[in-house]
């Protein structure tokens, strides 16, 4: 876990500024970020639960605009693909084709990947859309039906990302992945900052196995310190949450976990954690459930498809 903890304290850069509580709802700023899903992989309801009344959940990602660029970028590929452009559509239209400037993936879980598809002959038929990638991902597509056809045919244009390395787009924005422990069958699991350099910094980490710590303490204080925004990994709120199954074999930092690890850390810091990628059967999933209003009455967020964010 060295790894995960040295990338972000790399990263580490002049203090940025504090995020404040602002509605940006009628604000167009330069850089926006917007919540296109915030459920796990599966969404909701999830396949075979055709009883589920509840909220609807389309699979975590994020949508990128650099309005002075003319610019437009996708975290993560989700299934959901179709439906969180044309969200994106509506909030900034493209200037060209299907708009898409670039497309990072976390890594190949469905809910992140699967969404590439789209932009293959069946679909869009697009041209050379840039999918950033890391090593093993980019050979995992590379080399693996139905995603090298799309190479072949140039649809998509995999551009490699190092650890570590920031990705410098046209237009000022840095993009820079990071490790973090996950489950790796086919590709590394990166989490993502996303920079306007003077301007404002935010994390999207969606997926990870547990909180690494070093010896200063837990990677996540160094990260709540240091960006505005932090979208991060909400898949379960406690261990009670898969009907009466043993989860302790099962990964992922709980919500309620999380939010004891940060408590002691001051409002304006507990402001900045958007929590994210949650399960079909995770309380927040409902924004009247007793679960969200705790997560708000204890100085955090539950990301919501639709949330705007200025960087
Ligand atoms: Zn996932
Ligand atoms: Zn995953």
């Amino acid at each position: 876990m060295r790894l995960a903890v040295a990338a972000w304290g790399a990263l580490a850069l002049a203090s940025q500024p504090v995020a404040a509580q602002v509605d940006y709802s009628d604000l167009r700023c330069t850089y926006e970020l917007i919540v296109l899903g915030a459920g796990q992989d599966a969404g909701a309801p999830q396949i075979g639960n055709a009883e589920d009344e509840g909220p609807r959940l389309l699979p975590s990602s994020l949508g990128l605009i650099d309005r002075n660029a003319g610019k437009r970028y996708l975290f993560d590929a989700s299934p959901a693909i179709t439906e969180q452009l044309t969200m994106l559509d509506g909030r900034e239209p493209p200037t060209d084709g299907l708009g898409v400037d670039g497309v990072f993936l976390t890594h190949a879980h469905i809910g992140h990947y699967l969404g590439l598809a789209y932009f293959g002959r069946e679909a869009a038929g697009a041209s050379n859309v840039p999918v950033y990638a890391m090593p093993r991902m980019m050979e995992f597509l590379a080399g693996n039906g139905p995603w090298s056809q799309l190479v072949e045919l140039g649809n998509i244009a995999l551009q490699p990302m190092a650890d570590r390395s920031p990705v410098e787009l046209e237009g000022g924005l840095e993009v820079t992945p990071a490790p973090v422990p996950h489950r790796d069958e086919y590709s590394e699991t990166v989490g993502f900052s996303i920079s306007a350099p003077r301007l404002g910094e935010a994390l999207y980490l969606p997926d990870i196995d547990y909180w690494p710590t070093d010896r200063r303490g837990p990677l996540l204080i160094e990260a709540i310190e240091r960006f505005d925004y932090i979208f991060i990994d909400a898949t379960f709120w406690d261990d009670n949450e898969l009907g009466g199954r043993d989860m302790s074999e099962i990964p992922h930092p709980r919500v309620t976990e999380t939010m004891d690890l940060l408590q002691d850390r001051p409002v304006q810091d507990r402001l900045k954690v958007h929590f994210i990628h949650y399960n079909h059967t995770n309380p927040i999933r409902d924004p009247g459930s007793p679960e969200s209003r705790e997560v708000e009455e204890r100085g955090f967020n539950v990301a919501r498809r639709g949330d705007r964010f200025c960087l």
